[in-house]
C-alpha cells in the first residue's frame, strides 16, 4: 500500500503515518485494515507491543473517519445511581457500602423522581442508572423506579443496569435473565449501559471480582438482551492486573458476541483509577495509555459501530485527544454522577453541553447531539445548561481516574 492511501470509505491515511507503520513492522495490519480486514490475536500483540502510538492512531484514525467522517457525537442525559449498597466486593471500587456503613443509601422510587424533577428544565434525553447488588431490593423496586421515570419524563430513554445487575436479579427472584429484561422493558427499560464487565476473563475474575458473575455469565446476558432487542454498550476497565492477553481476551470476546447478536453500539474502555479502592498502591494509567487502549479498541472491533471517549474517566482533555485517536464519542452532559466522584474525580460533575461542544469543535470535530441510540438529534434546540451553567474548565493537569462503572 502506497502512502497517503486511501481506505475503503474514503478516510485518508498520511503518507507519514503510512510510512511510520511500515518501518514499525506494522506494513501488514496497516494494509489489512486499509483493505477492511478483520485483525487478529497476533495483530493485536503487535500494536500493543509497538511504541509509535501517533502511526497506530493515524491508523485507528482512518477507521474512525471512514465510519463517521468528522463527526463526534454527544448526548445530553443525567446519571442516577439508585443504591450504592453491594455485596459483590470488587476491588476496584470505590463506590460501593455494606448496608450496614452509614453512608449507605437506597433511593426510593419518590427520590429518582424529585432529582428528575431538579432538571426538568434540562432537554435530557437519556437516565442513565445503575447501582450496587444489593439483594435486599424487591423486583418490584426495580419496575417502580422505571415506571417512575417514565412518568416524569415520558420521552426519556431509560439506559439502566449492567450485566451484573440483571444477572444478581436472576438469582434473587429465580426467573431467567429473559424474563426479568423482559419485565424491566414492558416498565419502560430502552437499553443498557454495559458497565460490569471490566476484564472478561477467569484470571481477572479471580482476582477482582469474585463475587460478582463472569465473562461467561455477563456475554450470556448480553446476547440475551440483544435478542430482546435491546441494545447495549460494552466497557473495558483497563490498567490494574490484568495482561495484555486479558485485554485481546476481552476484546475478541466482544466481538465475536457482536458478530452473533449485533446489539452493542459502543465499546467504552475506562481508565482505572486507583484511589479509594483496594488496589490504590496501583499507579493510573498513563495518558499515552488510554490513547492507545482507544485506538486499539477501534482496530481490533471492527463490528463496533462507536468508540466512546468517556471523558469523566479519561479527562476531558485527553478524551478530546481521543477523537483522533480512534473515538467518535465523548458521552454526556452527565449531570450528577457519584461513582466517579467518590473514587475522586476531580471532573467537574456538570459539563454543559456548549463545553461538550466546544471540546469537539477544538478538536476540529463536528459536534452531533445523538440520542441514546446513536441517531443524530435535530440542532437548533436550545443548549443543555445555557452558557450561565457552564462548569469550571476542564482541569489543565492530569485528573484522577474514576474506579468504575458500578455493578
Ligand atoms: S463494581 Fe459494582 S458490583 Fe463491584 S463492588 Fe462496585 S458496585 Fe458492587
Amino acid at each position: 500500500m502506497s502512502p497517503g492511501a486511501v481506505a475503503a470509505g474514503g478516510a485518508v491515511l498520511p503518507g507519514i503515518a503510512s510510512l511510520a507503520l511500515e518501518r514499525a513492522g506494522l506494513g501488514d495490519i496497516r494494509d489489512k485494515v486499509l483493505a477492511g480486514e478483520r485483525l487478529t490475536r497476533v495483530d493485536g500483540r503487535a500494536l500493543y507491543a509497538n511504541p509509535d502510538l501517533v502511526a497506530i492512531g493515524a491508523l485507528a484514525n482512518v477507521v474512525r473517519e471512514r465510519r463517521h467522517g468528522d463527526a463526534a457525537y454527544y448526548i445530553v442525559n443525567q446519571h442516577i445511581n439508585y443504591t450504592n449498597v453491594c455485596v459483590a466486593g470488587c476491588k476496584f471500587c470505590a463506590f460501593y457500602r455494606t448496608a450496614k456503613q452509614k453512608d449507605a443509601y437506597v433511593l426510593t422510587p419518590a427520590d429518582v423522581e424529585t432529582r428528575m424533577r431538579q432538571h426538568l428544565d434540562d432537554p435530557v434525553r437519556e437516565i442513565h442508572m445503575v447501582g450496587g447488588v444489593n439483594p435486599a431490593l424487591p423486583f418490584d423496586y426495580y419496575l417502580d423506579v422505571i415506571r417512575a421515570m417514565k412518568r416524569v419524563r415520558p420521552e426519556v430513554h431509560v439506559k439502566a443496569f449492567t450485566m451484573v445487575e440483571i444477572a444478581a436479579m436472576a438469582e434473587n427472584f429465580e426467573l431467567p435473565p429473559a424474563t426479568i429484561l423482559s419485565r424491566l422493558k414492558e416498565a419502560g427499560l430502552g437499553s443498557l449501559p454495559g458497565g460490569g464487565a471490566e476484564i472478561l476473563t477467569d484470571h481477572a475474575h479471580q482476582v477482582l471480582f469474585k463475587g460478582k458473575i463472569d465473562h461467561r455469565a455477563w456475554i450470556e446476558v448480553a446476547k440475551t438482551a440483544h435478542r430482546l432487542g435491546l441494545k447495549s454498550n460494552a466497557t473495558m476497565l483497563y490498567g490494574h492486573v490484568e495482561t495484555i492477553e486479558d485485554r485481546l481476551d476481552h476484546m475478541i470476546l466482544l466481538r465475536e458476541a457482536q458478530d452473533e447478536t449485533d446489539g452493542f453500539m459502543a465499546f467504552i474502555p475506562l481508565s482505572f483509577h486507583p484511589e479509594n479502592t483496594r488496589l490504590a498502591h496501583l499507579s493510573k494509567p498513563s495518558a499515552i495509555e488510554d490513547l492507545r487502549q482507544v485506538a486499539i479498541g477501534r482496530l481490533m472491533l471492527d463490528n463496533f459501530p462507536h468508540i466512546k471517549a468517556y471523558w469523566i474517566m479519561m479527562t476531558p482533555r485527553v478524551a478530546q485527544a481521543a477523537l483522533h485517536f480512534g473515538a467518535d464519542d465523548l458521552d454526556g452532559t452527565v449531570v450528577t454522577e457519584e461513582i466517579f466522584h467518590r473514587a475522586g474525580a476531580v471532573s467537574p460533575q456538570k459539563v454543559a453541553e456548549r463545553r461538550l461542544v466546544d471540546l469537539i469543535e477544538e478538536a476540529g470535530r463536528v459536534p452531533v447531539e445523538r440520542d441514546t441510540l446513536y441517531n443524530a438529534v435535530a440542532p437548533g434546540r436550545e443548549t443543555a445548561l445555557g452558557v450561565d451553567g457552564i462548569a469550571a474548565p476542564p482541569p489543565a493537569g492530569p485528573a484522577p481516574r474514576p474506579a468504575s462503572l458500578g455493578a
